[in-house]
């Protein structure tokens, strides 16, 4: 159980607790289950435990990969450390198999294989049954956050998606579909947030196809808890092997040239400079002449897709100022 404190925030499966740390909290899992927006309410025993556990070992497991996360140590069977982050009001939502919503919405059969993996946003809000977003509605509507950060946080999330897929295609589990948060931390990192369990994934056993996950409470069909019990066992598995496989035995070098200007709303004063120079030698005809920067390295990666996601990230945090520069990656090798 949890300690005595007061929690800050009373979620559906989740209660969240201060610590001594201001930028660190304590996320306590509980057994408690919901299911259509809170209209379906139930106990699935050890289900904290299993959820706690198997969020820990994929924050890990993303995080080897490259993905910075609010995770920072198990401290109970039950209880997460985390960092503390500013939640955005989205439900990233990947889709690499029909079911649940998009089988709904589009009169299609579930287990139909996505021509692509989808990524959808829909809006956090229990009180409008999470409604699904369209871009324009997020920047324009809604106000939360622009097309860069949307963008950003699509890469991150196909990245996520393939990570996983790898992973639990080597414990026998397709992964059907998954929803995913993101916050910004006290430095305006984006951060993977909230939790990695077969409470937010749907799992599907490779051979057979049974779900080995929240949709077992659902739709009624019985042996919940020992659905979340095998997807314990067989993470636990995986996740032996973790550290050989972020060795990245296949990958390959890549060269990446990263061209940064400053937007062009966004005074130049040394492009002015210049296209003042020039005039005044003669070349009358040229205008908007921005000076910037062009950053050349080599890394090593699985895929230039990957490779991609990686620079998308150190333009983000370090290469360029997204608030004020464009910046374009080229990537090849
Ligand atoms: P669907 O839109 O088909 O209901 O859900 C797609 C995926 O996102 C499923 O894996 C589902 O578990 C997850 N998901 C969607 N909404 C929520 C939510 O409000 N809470 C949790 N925990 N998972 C969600």
């Amino acid at each position: 159980m949890p300690t005595a404190t007061k929690a800050i925030y009373t979620g559906k499966a989740k209660d969240i607790f201060e610590t001594e740390d201001p930028n660190v909290l304590r996320a306590y899992f509980r057994d408690s289950a919901t299911a259509f927006n809170a209209q379906k309410k139930g106990e699935i025993h050890d289900k904290g435990k299993v959820n706690a556990t198997i969020s820990a070992l994929l924050f890990n497991l993303v995080e080897q990969n490259g993905i910075k996360t609010h995770f920072i140590k198990q401290i109970s069977e039950n209880e997460l450390l985390i960092k503390k982050v500013n939640i955005i009001p989205l439900e990233v939502i990947v889709r690499n198999i029909a079911a649940g919503s998009l089988c709904k919405r589009l009169g299609m059969k579930e287990g139909k294989i996505l021509k692509a993996p989808i990524v959808e946003f829909s809006y956090k809000k229990d009180e409008l049954n999470d409604p699904l977003l369209t871009r324009a509605y997020i920047k324009n509507a809604l106000e939360i956050t622009d097309d860069k950060t949307l963008d950003y946080i699509t890469d991150l999330t196909l990245k996520a998606n393939e990570i996983f897929k790898d992973f639990f295609l080597k414990i026998g589990i397709k992964v059907v579909d998954f929803k995913l948060e993101y916050g910004f931390d006290k430095d305006g990192c984006l951060l993977l947030a909230d939790e990695l369990s077969p409470d937010n994934f749907r799992f599907w056993d490779a051979k057979t196809n049974e779900k080995l996950d929240k949709d077992r409470f659902r739709q009624d069909l019985g042996n919940v808890e020992g659905a979340y019990q095998e997807m314990l066992k067989r993470v636990k598995e995986g996740s032996k092997n973790f550290s050989t496989q972020s060795s990245k035995p296949n990958s390959q070098s890549f060269s990446v040239r990263v061209q940064v200007l400053s937007k062009s709303d966004i005074l130049d004063p040394q492009g002015q400079a210049v296209e003042k120079a020039l005039t005044s030698m003669g070349y009358k005809d040229i205008k908007d002449v921005k000076i910037g920067k062009e950053v050349v390295f080599k890394i090593k990666s699985e895929s230039s897709e990957k490779a991609k996601t990686e620079v998308n990230q150190m333009c983000e945090r370090l290469l360029a100022n997204p608030v004020i520069e464009d910046y374009r990656i080229e990537i090849t090798g």
